[in-house]
């Protein structure tokens, strides 16, 4: 049993003051005390740790990389996605391996309890199986070990290089799968997963629908009957065109139509939304995953968050290529997405609750859902998955309620973050992960060599 206390907590009623937590040896909360005299260890300001819903470990290895324009008049995704592609032939499982550790490590310290690690290669180089089909599945989630990040695992499915059917291009070939050998794939990774603590969890990942054909995503979903199923849907515009010419439905509209779209499902971006595909997304119950460093980088487009969340449509954070992992940032660049385009302020703020707030809650709720763990908030039964934010910081002195989340996003950084909890797990020490020297001595090894040779 652990014992926290913190000066002001941010319970499911609202904020409350001197409470105290109680941890089993589980990692689930045990108890939730406001009132309470100080005793255990002793913090600030408590709140209920987010997941990051949407990650591609190995890109984090990439950012930085891709800022100059290419031979084309106008770089785009697809200019970016060629160099990726190019990228992942340097890695293989040992190197997938380290970074994985070192970007959860960094989720960790950026304020994350958990990732969901939507995890697509999974051939060797050149496209042949690994003797052990789950080979990298199993390396992320001997990465998730190392950094003790909580951890849903979403193997993609991945069976095509668009719509018509054609065949996976040059450099997809370590994605490809079909239905039987991704329901191989995904055994094995249900194998490599049950080595790590209870918290984890597996669910699947059709890549997108151009990736996935309307019979290949109905023979995978019965392998989630009651797991999580993330797809990417509706990031960019050529995709929408491509689905209309196809199957004669927008990205959005054919799956809420054409699959079983509820609770269980994160769509992930659902950029390219018209206002009718936006409202009924809210209504079926499913998470809109959203990834606004990402999709500022890649250029994608804005999210319409104010008529989602106005139709009590459900967000969570992720920060998918990794080209930075800020969840402060995350928060801000989703706010101020919405402000350039409606030349408004405080745009997704609720009655009686500030934008940091409002922002806070969906996320750690809709990622949470999202993610099929039992966490979002500091409630008994729930896992331990929290953070404690340095109320002696400049950026936080004297401040109380929904300003400290105000200041966290748009004034201060993660560096506000000083202790982590994922699942009970005490992973964050004074703003420093407790493996941080060896795994990042480990990633500045590989990225140097990595850097040298492209
Ligand atoms: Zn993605």
């Amino acid at each position: 049993m652990t014992l926290l206390w913190a000066e002001s907590a941010l319970l499911p009623g609202g904020w409350a003051e001197n409470v105290r937590v109680e941890i089993d040896d589980a990692g689930r909360i045990a108890a939730v005390t406001p009132g309470a005299a100080p005793e255990g260890e002793r913090r600030s300001i408590l709140l209920p740790a987010p997941v990051n819903l949407h990650s591609h470990a190995f890109q984090r290895a990439l950012a930085g990389l891709t800022e100059a324009r290419g031979p084309d008049a106008s770089d785009s995704f697809w200019t970016w996605r060629r160099l990726m592609y190019r990228f992942l032939d340097r890695l293989g499982p040992d190197e997938i391996e380290i970074i994985a550790a070192f970007v959860q490590m960094q989720m960790a310290e950026a304020g994350y309890a958990a990732v969901a690690e939507f995890h697509y290669i999974h051939n060797a180089q050149g496209g042949a199986p690994y003797d052990d089909r789950a080979e990298l599945s199993a390396r992320i989630a001997a990465a998730a070990a190392r950094s003790g990040l909580g951890l849903t695992l979403l193997p993609v499915f991945y069976q095509y290089g668009g719509c018509d059917r054609r065949a996976l291009a040059a450099g997809q070939d370590r994605f490809h799968t079909t239905p039987e050998t991704f329901a191989d794939l995904h055994a094995g990774a249900a194998r490599a997963l049950a080595a790590l603590p209870a918290d984890t969890r597996l669910g699947i990942a059709p890549h997108s629908l151009r990736a996935a054909d309307p019979e290949g995503l109905a023979a995978v979903l019965p392998l989630a009957a009651e797991a999580p199923i993330h797809i990417h849907v509706a990031e960019q515009q050529a995709e929408v065109e491509e689905l209309l010419a196809h199957r004669g439905a927008r990205p959005v509209e054919w799956l809420l139509a054409n699959a079983p779209v509820d609770a269980r499902w994160c769509l992930i971006h659902a950029t390219q939304m018209l206002p009718a595909e936006t409202l009924a997304l809210a209504a079926s119950g499913a998470v809109a995953g959203l990834c606004p460093i990402t999709e500022s980088s890649l250029g994608d487009g804005i999210f319409d968050g104010t008529r989602f969340l106005g139709a009590g449509g459900r967000i969570g954070i992720g920060s998918d290529s990794n080209i930075r992992i800020s969840l402060s940032e995350e928060l801000r660049t989703l706010e101020y997405s919405q402000r350039l385009r409606d030349r408004g302020r405080a745009v997704l703020a609720a009655p009686g609750r500030s934008t940091g707030r409002r922002l806070w809650d969906e996320i750690a709720q809709g990622g949470a859902q999202a993610a099929g763990r039992a966490s979002g908030a500091i409630a008994p039964g729930l896992w331990a998955d929290l953070v404690a934010l340095d109320g002696t910081s400049l950026d936080l002195a004297g401040l109380g309620g929904d300003t400290v989340l105000d200041s966290f996003a748009f004034q201060g950084d993660d560096r506000l973050v000083s202790d982590l909890w994922s699942a009970g797990r005490h992973l964050v020490h004074d703003g420093r992960h407790t493996a941080r020297e060896p795994i990042t001595a480990a990633y500045r090894r590989l990225v140097t060599r990595l850097r040298s040779t492209l």
